[in-house]
């Protein structure tokens, strides 16, 4: 039965294709398709490991078996049979077979599949005890795919299986391999989603998360659709449901009628002839119709992102979150050498165009390692994340800084500090930055100049501009935490997802003072939150006077062509007119 479930819109475009569950837990298994010749490998690797913790349950059964009733309770006695049983039930190694030969799953993937079918019968079953083994069929996955671990993994297929330019006739006649797939998840860390860039996926959908939350610009940067804040559809949708993923609406089809599919498949090819028109502006210069050179540069989460970056026509990078290389690490810091070498291959990749490298932007939605993660702070926004926890770890803060000066010899790299708000912050900030060239300087090793931006994303900092105009060569604006901060509303939170709102009047004042205030004293300004890449708002942000825009790289275009089409000449006092009103968002849609 056809039903749709409502959500945000992160990524614009359709994906058909057919879901595949994952929970959070297990995101970080392995996901890559393999060769046919691979098959039964592949079902022997989940075989070997089953049979690894069958034989270690049968030693822990003689082991307690001489036990008397204190060290071992029949509890356990009978917890081992129910997990014998659970590994010795067909239905958990037939389905991994079907996963693996019809599907051509790896072994980790199959297992962890077939796991969230298995675990679906469990949900519905009325009986309390039976529902509650689910825990059991939980923890004995865990243990056969660590005893898998030591089961060497054939070569990984590469994931680039062709997904995107499917017909929807295709779909109907082939059922089997080569069918895009969707994942679905409860909740995806911004580390998690990092995982799927090589991804086999091609769209997305998860239950919480709001539009500008760090996973939901992960996705964005995939340029996959994707839809977040879609509550239950880990629950509502099965393992292997046919899904359509309706990025522009933010809406998840699931179980299509034929007519669906074909009015979605219609629209999907839509959208590539779309992208294929726009391709033509790739190497037309960004410049306004009354001649204003506008410059687009692109945000980026990996040095690899740079050649993305380049093809895409980015004229640099304008915001290198360097934080994702800190996660996914179980809480070890990358240290000096490693940070060095990937800002040096950003930096290289970007082939002489400019590199700007935020420094480490930890804490709220973004962490480390989210085993340790601190649920004593119930408010991790306000709390210690970004440069407050750079300058409460000086020694992690100054092996960034050299790191990043090093590359600098490599090209031209500009240092970007996010989320300062107090005069002290910046100048222990200058300090270190000092210090770190001072220590360069000692241990005789090149690095090269930067010049240094501070982000503006706190009501408080663009209300006190003075002093970041005083110590900075340029600034940007993040907008996501300047919303974020002015409207008091958890970006990361799809319950007030409706509430965050770029048009608030209040944004659209601090953003335009910023503007101004740099302009009239000749500081470069940028703006590289997701404010710059909506296309709605290209034309007010020119009003304003920005001329410097930071976005993901498949966003360039489509806000190219809105500034061809643009003369700022006609636009200022309008862009005043809008800021002014009390609900700009009404004059906007009025005049686009
Ligand atoms: C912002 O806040 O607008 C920004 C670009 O930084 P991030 O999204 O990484 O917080
Ligand atoms: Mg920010």
């Amino acid at each position: 039965m056809t039903f749709s479930i409502h959500g945000l819109a992160v990524t614009r475009g359709i994906a058909i294709g057919r879901a595949v569950l994952v929970a959070s837990s297990r995101v970080d298994v392995a996901h890559y398709f393999i060769e046919p010749s691979q098959v039964d490998s592949e079902i022997d690797r989940v075989r070997a490991g089953r049979n690894a913790v069958v034989d270690e349950i049968h030693r822990l059964q003689d082991s307690i078996a001489h036990m008397g009733p204190k060290e071992a309770p029949h509890e356990l006695a009978a917890l081992l049979d129910v997990h014998l049983m659970l590994l010795n039930d067909e239905e958990l190694i037939g389905g991994v077979k079907h996963w693996v030969s019809d599907r051509l799953y790896n072994a980790e993937w199959a297992l962890t599949s077939q796991l969230e079918v298995i675990a679906r019968q469990f949900d519905e079953m009325e009986d309390e005890y039976l529902r509650e083994r689910k825990a059991d069929l939980e923890q004995i996955t865990e243990r056969v795919l660590r005893a898998m671990k030591g089961v060497a993994s054939p070569m990984a297929h590469p994931p680039g299986r062709p997904t995107r330019a499917k017909s929807q006739q295709d779909l109907l006649l082939d059922d089997t391999v080569d069918v895009p797939l969707i994942l679905i998840a409860h909740d995806l860390s911004p580390a998690d989603m990092l995982q799927f860039k090589q991804s086999v996926f091609a769209g997305f959908v998860t239950d919480v998360g709001g539009r500008t939350s760090h996973t939901a610009i992960v996705a964005r940067s995939l340029d996959i659709p994707a839809v977040v804040g879609a509550r239950l559809s880990s629950q509502l949708v099965r393992q292997d449901d046919w899904v359509i993923v309706d990025g522009d609406a933010g809406v998840v089809v699931v179980d299509p009628s034929a007519i669906l599919l074909a009015e979605y498949g219609f629209r999907q090819r839509q959208h590539e002839l779309e992208r294929g028109r726009l391709s033509r502006l790739l190497h037309t210069p960004a410049v306004t119709l009354d001649g204003q050179k506008i410059e687009l540069l692109a945000n980026i989460e990996m040095p690899e992102d740079a050649a993305g970056a380049v093809r895409a026509g980015a004229v640099g990078v304008g915001l290198f979150r360097s934080e994702f290389l800190f996660m996914g690490r179980d809480g070890k810091l990358p240290n000096e050498e490693e940070q060095y070498w990937a800002y040096r291959r950003a930096v290289e990749g970007m082939q002489g165009l400019p590199v700007t490298i935020r420094t480490v932007d930890v804490g709220a939605d973004k962490q480390f390692d989210e085993s340790l993660q601190d649920c004593a702070h119930l408010n991790p926004a306000l709390g210690l994340r970004a440069i407050r926890w750079s300058l409460a770890d000086p020694a992690m803060f100054l092996t960034q800084l050299r790191a990043i000066l090093r590359a600098a010899a490599h090209g031209k790299t500009k240092l970007l500090i996010p989320m300062l708000v107090h005069a002290t912050e910046i100048r222990q900030t200058m300090f270190l930055v000092d210090r770190a060239r001072a220590e360069l300087d000692n241990r005789g090793v090149a690095y090269g100049p930067v010049e240094i931006g501070a982000m503006i994303e706190i009501p408080a900092a663009a209300l006190t501009l003075g002093v970041f105009l005083k110590y900075f060569d340029f600034l940007s604006i993040g907008t996501n935490d300047l919303i974020q901060y002015t409207l008091a509303i958890d970006r990361a939170d799809e319950t007030v997802a409706h509430l965050y709102d770029p048009m608030h009047p209040a944004v659209l004042r601090l953003v335009a003072d910023t503007i101004a205030r740099c302009q009239a004293q000749g500081k470069g300004v940028s703006v590289c939150g997701e404010m710059a890449g909506d296309t709605s708002l290209t034309r007010l942000l020119l009003g304003l006077g920005l001329r410097s825009f930071s976005m993901h790289p498949a966003q360039i275009l489509a806000v190219k062509q809105e500034i061809l089409r643009a003369d700022t000449s006609k636009l200022v006092s309008w862009a005043q007119q809008v800021v002014a009103e009390d609900e700009p968002g009404l004059l906007l849609a009025r005049s686009s």
